[in-house]
C-alpha cells in the first residue's frame, strides 16, 4: 500500500464509520440475508490477488472468487515442464516494478537476475541470419541512419521524440496528448521511418497492422520502458513467478472459491449480488472486478454499464500471443556462433534462449500477433512442428538439437482469450480513463485498467487503486 492511506489513518476511518467491527455491522443492511463477504473480488490474478490482500490488511472480510481451477491468471509457471518456464508474467525491472519488488521482499521470497541467455540476439532477417555485429552494416539493414546501427528489437523507439512528450506518466490520459492518437503506421512515417522499418516494427506488433495501434499507446508503452531501463535491469522469481501469486493467495483468511464463474453482477441500494454459474449468488457490499475485457464482455450488469464504458469493454482490443517451449539437447550457439536467442521478422517473432537447472536451458519461442500461421487454429502438436520445422529453416544449427516441451496460446486460453490489452488510434481520447469508472458498487481493475505502469506491475497497480476506492468509501 502506498504511503497515501496507512494502515492506522484507515483503520481509523473504519471507526468512525463503525469501526473495524463495524463494518459487518453496516452491512447486515445488505437485506437478503448474511452477506458473504464486505468484498467479492473477481479474478485470481495479480490486480484480484493485490486488492483482496490490501482490502484484507485494512480489516475487510475478503472473499476471492476465481472461475479457473488455478490461482494466477495469466502468470503461470509451468511446474509440469524441465525447468519450469514462466508461460506468462515472468519479468520485472527493479526500476518500474515497486509493487512487486515491495510485496516480493515481504513475502520472503528472492528475485534473480533476468533468466534471458544474454542481451544480446542474433537476427533472421529478409531470409538471412545476421550476427549483431554485423548487423548496421549488413546488406540485409534496409533502415536508414541513425536507426539501423540499433538492434530490431529497440527500432521502433527510435522514432520517437526525445524527451517523449509525456511529463507524467498518466499524461498518456490529458486531452493534450490526443493529438498522438493517431495510427502508430503514420505517427512512424511522419517521424521518419521508412517502408523497411515499418516492416520490421510491425512484424513484432501486437496488432496485424500498424494502422490498428494507437501512437499515442505505443508512447505510453515507450515511456514505461524507457523507465524500466536496460535489459540489465530485469530480474524474475526464484522457482518461477507463480510463488509470487501462490504466497499471495496463502496470505488470505479465506480461501480462494476456484471454478466459480461469474456471469452476472447486481446492484442494489445496500450491496452487490454475484451471479456465479451453478452455484448461489454471493452477496457483499462491494465487488472487485479484474476479469480481462473478452470475458468481462459475457457478464450481465443490472443495471447495465452506463454506454460509454460498454462501448471500452466491447471495443478495447487484445493481443495475440502463443508461446512455444522447446528443450535444447544440445548448444546449437557453438556451431553457428550466434549469440544464443534470435529475433526473426517472420513467423517465429522472438526465440529467446532461457536458462534453468537443464544443462543448456529452453528455448522459448514468443510469438506476438497473429503472424502468416493460424497458431490460434493449430492443435499443440501442429504448432509445435511448425515451430520446430521453421526454426530448423531459419537457424540451421537447432536442427536435431532442440526438441517441442509445450505450447501456450493465450489467444484460446479460456479464461483470458487473448494477451494484453492496447489501444486503437482514437480510442484513448474517445474512452480515456472509463475502464476504470466504478458502476455503482462495482470497481474494475486488471492490466487494463492501469494508469501509470504496465503488465504485471500495470495488474498491481490497478487492484491497489480499487482497493482504495473501496476503503475510502467504508
Ligand atoms: C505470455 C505473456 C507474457 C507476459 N510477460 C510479462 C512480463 O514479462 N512482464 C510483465 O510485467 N507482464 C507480462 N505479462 C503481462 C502480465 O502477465 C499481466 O499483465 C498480468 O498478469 C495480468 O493480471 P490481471 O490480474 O490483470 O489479469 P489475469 O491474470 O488475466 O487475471 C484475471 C483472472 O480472472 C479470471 N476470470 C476471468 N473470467 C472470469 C469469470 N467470468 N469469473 C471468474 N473469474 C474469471 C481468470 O481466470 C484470471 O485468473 C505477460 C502476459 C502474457 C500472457
Amino acid at each position: 500500500m502506498t504511503g497515501a492511506l496507512s494502515r492506522r489513518k484507515t483503520l481509523k476511518w473504519l471507526a468512525a464509520a463503525g469501526g473495524v467491527a463495524g463494518l459487518p455491522v453496516s452491512l447486515t443492511g445488505c437485506g437478503r440475508g448474511k452477506p458473504d463477504a464486505d468484498v467479492i473480488v473477481i479474478g485470481a490474478g495479480l490486480a484480484g490477488l493485490n486488492a483482496a490482500v490490501l482490502l484484507q490488511e485494512q480489516g475487510a472480510d475478503v472473499l476471492l472468487v476465481e472461475g479457473s481451477e488455478r490461482i494466477g491468471g495469466r502468470v503461470y509457471t509451468r511446474d509440469d515442464l524441465p525447468g519450469h518456464p514462466d508461460a506468462g508474467g515472468s519479468e520485472f525491472s527493479i526500476d518500474t516494478y515497486a509493487r512487486i519488488v515491495d510485496r516480493i521482499d515481504r513475502l520472503g521470497l528472492r528475485a534473480i537476475p533476468w533468466r534471458g541467455g544474454g542481451i544480446e540476439f542474433g537476427y533472421h532477417v529478409n531470409g538471412q541470419l545476421v550476427h549483431p555485429d554485423a548487423w548496421p552494416t549488413s546488406e540485409f539493414n534496409g533502415i536508414e541512419s541513425p536507426a539501423r546501427n540499433v538492434p530490431p528489437l529497440f527500432l521502433s523507439g527510435m522514432y520517437f521524440p526525445r524527451p517523449l512528450p509525456l511529463a507524467t506518466p498518466e499524461a498518456w490520459l490529458e486531452p493534450s496528448a490526443a493529438q498522438f492518437d493517431i495510427p502508430f503506421s503514420d505517427f512512424l512515417r511522419q517521424n521518419g521511418a521508412n517502408a523497411e522499418a515499418l516492416r520490421l516494427i510491425e512484424a513484432r506488433a501486437e496488432a496485424d497492422s500498424l494502422d490498428d495501434i494507437s501512437a499515442l499507446w505505443q508512447m505510453h508503452v515507450q515511456q514505461f520502458n524507457v523507465a524500466s531501463g536496460a535489459l540489465t535491469q530485469l530480474r524474475n522469481l526464484e522457482g518461477g513467478m507463480s510463488r509470487f501469486t501462490d504466497a499471495m493467495a496463502n496470505q488470505l483468511n479465506r480461501e480462494v472459491r476456484l471454478r466459480a464463474k461469474v456471469t452476472g453482477i447486481r446492484s442494489d441500494r445496500d450491496g452487490v449480488e454475484v451471479q456465479v454459474v451453478g452455484r448461489q449468488s454471493l452477496r457483499a457490499r462491494f465487488v472487485v472486478c479484474t476479469m480481462p475485457l473478452p470475458l468481462l464482455r459475457d457478464v450481465a450488469f443490472d443495471p447495465p454499464l452506463p454506454a460509454l464504458q460498454a462501448g471500452a469493454v466491447a471495443q478495447t482490443p487484445y493481443s495475440e500471443h502463443t508461446d512455444v517451449f522447446l528443450e535444447i539437447k544440445a548448444p546449437f550457439w557453438e556451431e553457428d556462433e550466434l549469440p544464443t536467442s534470435l529475433w526473426t521478422d517472420g513467423k517465429l517473432g522472438i526465440v529467446l534462449k532461457m536458462n534453468s537447472e537443464a544443462e543448456h536451458g529452453y528455448l522459448w519461442v514468443a510469438i506476438a500477433g497473429r503472424s502468416s500461421i493460424p497458431w490460434r487454429t493449430m492443435s499443440d502438436d501442429d504448432v509445435m512442428a511448425a515451430v520446430t520445422a521453421e526454426l530448423a529453416r531459419v537457424r540451421p544449427s537447432t536442427a536435431g538439437r532442440v526438441a517441442p516441451m509445450a505450447v501456450q496460446n493465450w489467444s484460446r486460453h479460456p479464461w483470458t482469450r487473448g494477451h494484453l490489452a492496447y489501444r486503437g488510434p482514437g480510442q484513448i481520447s474517445k474512452f480515456g480513463a472509463v475502464l476504470t469508472e466504478p458502476h455503482l458498487r462495482t470497481h474494475f481493475a486488471g492490466e487494463h485498467t492501469a494508469k501509470l505502469t504496465m503488465g504485471m506491475e500495470g495488474a498491481m497497480e490497478s487492484g491497489e487503486r480499487a482497493a482504495l476506492e473501496i476503503l475510502l468509501q467504508i
